[in-house]
């Protein structure tokens, strides 16, 4: 079966939490706190891997967690980071945030892309002594790992897509320009799976070419079969218009080829703009006068047009020559961009609007903001535009106002949820 979308959940792993223990020794009494930090959650990491072709495999399993990190220890024993989770998936794969339907990550290239980060340790409590609380009995819990509903939806790597009404000879087309080898058979549908074909033109050079299953009247409504498929026709760069010019099936050429436009605009505006060349088939059945009575009406339009008998591969090699021309001049292949968190989500995060309190003990700011903790595990304090982030989150949120108002001053210990930093200005 092909399946080219599913939903599943992903869930970064939790950090460790911190350890609260004393330092002992024979002979020595009451050591001082050595309780360690947990280590950091492992992320859940997206991988392309080839030798997967479709995302069947993630209607089985729909949930993938990573582990957590370990606890801390005594004698300051920092607890183990937890591993990454790899969770492989087809190239062309693309993630999204299924509450809010924001792409986050093109599964296009080789590069892995981390989706849901671990969460940090919790603190040991030998960070928690201070001069009046030498024994501190607490330690902080490590923070969650982050976790998303995800969709996933493959949209073939393809430069070259065949569109056409079922049987007019796609597959076929595919089967001689291409080591691909598709179903051919003389009944409608009979391609229910996208095939890839990579066409040599010459010794360096190939490109990629897409049968995609038959469109029928009706597909880009998301009517029968066919719309389905539409989403792989997106990223092709250039779309290969098989029309049978011989209406052995009591066909119209002229109107198949504006049909087939409709649902494709139907589907994606886009995609009616996309260069097409157009491939009249089967024309060892067609007349002379149907050839040219079609030819006419596709180059009144500025399209190029081949004459073609998939079958007998006469006109095929001009066809695939007249390709690779084209995509020549083409942009490659579109990658979609991971796309930002949206406004209010954004606002969710920067804490506008967003409760908290703040209490002093033994000269310590506690401030309380449970909201925060996604934030924080995120911040990255080696990192400049991290910390800036969470600045702003921190002004936005009216933390540093109340702080002052509270008559904090540069150098003063500021905890924020298990977390400390000196106030500065
Ligand atoms: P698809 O549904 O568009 O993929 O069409 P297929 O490639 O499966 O072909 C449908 C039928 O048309 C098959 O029986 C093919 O043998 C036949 N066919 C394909 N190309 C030609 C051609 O150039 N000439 C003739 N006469 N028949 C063809
Ligand atoms: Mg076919």
């Amino acid at each position: 079966m092909f399946v080219d979308q599913a939903k599943i959940k992903i869930k970064a792993g939790d950090g460790g939490d911190g350890a609260v223990s004393f330092h002992r020794e024979k002979y020595v009494a009451a050591g001082g706190p050595d309780g360690g930090d947990g280590g950091r959650g492992g992320d859940v990491v997206f991988q392309v891997d080839d030798n997967f072709s479709t995302l069947i495999d993630f209607r089985y399993k729909r949930k993938y967690v990573a582990q957590r990190g370990e606890n801390g220890g005594a004698r300051n024993c920092t607890g183990k980071s937890a591993p990454p989770l790899i969770v492989k998936v087809p190239r062309g794969t693309v993630v999204r945030d299924a509450k809010t339907g924001r792409i986050m990550a093109d599964m296009s290239s080789d590069e892995p892309k981390v989706l849901a980060r671990g969460g940090q340790g919790g603190k040991g409590n030998v960070h928690f002594a201070t001069s009046t609380r030498q024994i501190p009995k607490f330690a902080k819990p490590g923070f969650p790992g982050e976790e998303f509903e995800v969709s996933l939806e493959l949209k073939l790597l393809a430069d070259v897509g065949l569109v056409g009404f079922p049987n007019v000879g796609k597959s076929t087309l595919i089967s001689v320009v291409s080591a691909a080898k598709p179903k051919i058979a003389n009944y409608h549908f009979t391609t229910l799976t996208p095939v890839l074909g990579v066409v040599r033109t010459d010794e360096e050079k190939s490109f990629v070419m897409a049968d995609i299953p038959g469109l029928i009247e009706g597909a880009g409504d998301g009517v029968g079969l066919g719309h389905e498929f539409l989403r792989h026709v997106e990223r092709c760069r250039l779309i290969v218009h098989v029309v049978d010019v011989s209406g052995i099936e009591g066909r119209d050429p002229k109107e198949d080829f504006e049909i087939i436009n409709g649902e494709l605009a139907k589907f994606n505006e886009d995609l009616a703009k996309r260069p097409q060349i157009v491939a009249a088939n089967k024309s060892d059945m067609a007349t002379e006068e149907q050839i040219s009575d079609f030819r006419q009406f596709i180059e009144e339009k500025g399209i190029p047009f081949f004459c073609i008998s998939a079958a007998t591969t006469k006109g095929t090699q001009e066809l695939i020559g007249k390709v690779a021309e084209v995509l020549d001049t083409l942009p490659p292949i579109k990658e979609y961009e991971a796309e930002p968190i949206p406004q209010a989500e954004l606002d969710e995060m920067l804490g506008v609007d967003k409760k908290f309190e703040i209490t002093v003990e033994d000269g310590i700011y506690f401030v309380d903001a449970p909201w925060i903790q996604p934030i924080m595990r995120t911040v990255d304090p080696d990192d400049y535009s991290s910390l800036q982030y969470f600045q702003r989150v921190l002004i936005n949120s009216g933390i540093i106002a109340k702080l002052e108002e509270m008559g904090v001053s540069e150098g003063d210990t500021v905890d924020i949820e298990g977390f400390e930093f000196d106030f500065v200005y």
